[in-house]
Parts: structure tokens; sequence; C-alpha cells
């Protein structure tokens, strides 16, 4: 289990229940297990605090636009920085 937070302010955005290693390009909703401060925003997810635009919404998932950011999911604490 991940928890995504934004790389900005540190808030946590929601929980991803990612299966297998490697870094999180998408995050299928069915996966996202828990919603904390992420905003749905027109066609863009961002974060509920500085407005940090993490995701693009698609039908099924989410594509991170963020992708220089992203920490592979291989850390020990399970955190994730978009
Ligand atoms: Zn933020």
């Amino acid at each position: 289990m991940l928890t995504i937070k934004c790389a900005k302010c540190k808030t946590k955005l929601f929980k991803y229940k990612k299966i297998g290693q490697g870094r999180v390009l998408r995050c299928w909703k069915s996966k996202i297990t828990r919603l904390y401060d992420g905003e749905v925003k027109g066609q863009n997810f961002v974060c509920g605090n500085c407005e940090n635009i993490i995701a693009e919404i698609k039908d099924d998932r989410l594509d991170i636009i963020v992708k220089d950011l992203l920490i592979p999911a291989l850390k020990s604490e399970n955190n994730c920085l978009l």
C-alpha cells in the first residue's frame, strides 16, 4: 500500500493499492483505497492544499503528470511524492 503525497506541500492525497514494483505512472481508480486531500478540478486531480496538479483524470484511471518528481515505490516507508 502506498500513501501518495504532494511533493510541494507533503499533504496526503490518497492511498493506493499498488501491485508489483516500479514507478506509479497510472493510478487505477479501482485501486485507490482511501482519499485524503485530493480534489477534482475539471480534467485534473489537484492537491487539495496547494493546488499542485497531480494527474489527469481518465475514465478509469489517473494519469500522473509530474513524472519527474516520482520516487520509485521501492522505499521502505511506502511513500510516494507526486
Ligand atoms: Zn500540495
